[in-house]
């Protein structure tokens, strides 16, 4: 027999997969220069020098058995004690390296977190939509319920909506920002009121809510202050990694992190070891735990990115089109002008050969997602095409 869980994931590709291939091949049929493709969250900007020069140094002057041999599960000590003191430095917390697990990206942290965290197959694990897609392959994976609170238009997060979303068996609380795909940032004042509901819901229902923090697009925001959710609520999980930042997606590098002040910590740590353990990772990517080591005080160029995200603002606005500006990541959540919402703006970009990803896996079926991590020169072909789209309504 087959898992038919497995076998309906590993037949059923995820949308942007599905586009990102159908873009593949259009690709090969008209020139890669004739396709506008903004369905991937693949970044374009390349990885800094100091990655290179790391990796380079690390070959030339070390033995192989060095960065080839296994870890320790969560990452090498010294490592994660650079990582720690990183942290420390900008966030004036007093992490050590045990507080640290690295991990092959954020989804690979996102399913150990999910997989300590989860107890029971009532446990239930909140999203705010617009949400990354495969949350609820890591979420319900783990046996557990993925519960959705709807959009709202501008992506705020409101008490009522929390109030009515927790009960008795809200395991944790997913939150995402910068958010993929909308770019929305969180701010001071929602966090504070975010904490405050789920330390008066925990005491309510007599377990600790955890906040799983999925933060793969910390460093990309654009002149506001990403805030630190462990500063602010005791029981939160830090998922994150290096693969916006950096630019290194293909490398599978990042970690858990575990505060002391979350509830039971050790057993949480040993929880995460065992997740680890029991999915397989074994331990993070050796040769890039040493880079990371090296470069942790490297942060990601945003120009690109930045000059990306004025130009589709500019553009945007000037034909017409709804959305919240988005303050961080390198996504656009549009509101689709047409009656058949996200899919119809989706179908009718891809006669133009301008690729875009319907909102419906988002969670929010009248949006699409465009990825603006291209070049600045693809910006600038689309928004006539943007422009032409939207004439058409
Ligand atoms: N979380 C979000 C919101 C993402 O957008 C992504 C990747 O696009 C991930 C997690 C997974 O990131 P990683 O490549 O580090 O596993």
């Amino acid at each position: 027999m087959t898992s038919k869980m497995m076998l309906t994931l590993g037949t059923q590709r995820s949308a942007i997969r599905e586009i990102a291939a159908w873009g593949a091949k259009r690709k090969q049929e008209i020139g890669p220069e004739n396709v506008l493709d903004f369905s991937l969250g693949n970044p374009n900007v390349p990885a800094p020098d100091e990655v290179a020069e790391a990796i380079l140094s690390i070959v030339q002057d070390s033995s192989p058995v060095s960065y080839n041999s296994y870890t320790a599960s969560p990452g090498a000590d010294d490592v994660r004690g650079i990582i720690a003191d990183n942290l420390n430095r900008r966030f004036g917390t007093d992490y050590t390296a045990k507080n640290l697990y690295l991990t092959a990206g954020a989804a690979a942290a996102l399913c150990i977190a999910l997989s300590a965290l989860v107890s029971s197959d009532k446990d239930e694990v909140i999203v705010f939509a617009p949400y990354f897609p495969e949350y609820k392959v890591f979420i319900e994976a783990r046996g557990a319920t993925m519960k959705v609170i709807p959009a709202r238009p501008d992506f705020s997060m409101h008490p009522e909506d929390l109030e009515e979303a927790i009960n008795e068996n809200t395991a944790a609380v997913l939150i995402n920002s910068p958010n993929n795909p909308s770019g929305f940032v969180y701010d001071e004042k929602t966090i504070h009121m975010l904490s405050d509901m789920l330390r008066k819901k925990s005491r309510e229902f007599g377990r600790p809510i955890r906040i799983v923090s999925d933060e793969p697009y910390r460093e990309l925001a654009y002149d506001v202050k990403v805030p630190f959710l462990p500063n602010y609520y005791d029981d939160t999980l830090v998922c994150y990694s290096w693969s916006k930042s950096l630019s290194l997606p293909g490398e599978r590098i990042g970690y858990v992190l575990v505060p002391d002040k979350v509830t039971a910590a050790d057993e949480m740590i040993a929880a995460i070891a065992g997740s680890g353990r029991a999915l397989g990772y074994v331990c993070a990517p050796s040769l890039f735990q040493k880079v990371i080591g090296r470069c942790i005080d490297v942060m990601p160029d945003l120009r690109i990115y930045a000059t990306n995200r004025e130009k589709l603002i500019a553009g945007l606005e000037k034909a017409g089109y709804e959305f919240a500006r988005p303050d961080g990541a390198f996504y656009f959540f549009i509101k689709s002008p047409f009656p058949g919402g996200g899919q119809e703006f989706h179908e009718r970009a891809k006669k133009e050969d301008l690729l875009v990803v319907p909102g419906a896996s988002f969670g929010a079926p009248d949006y699409v997602r465009l990825s603006y991590c291209t070049t600045t020169e693809a910006i600038e072909r689309a928004l006539p095409i943007l422009q032409k789209l939207m004439d058409e309504k």
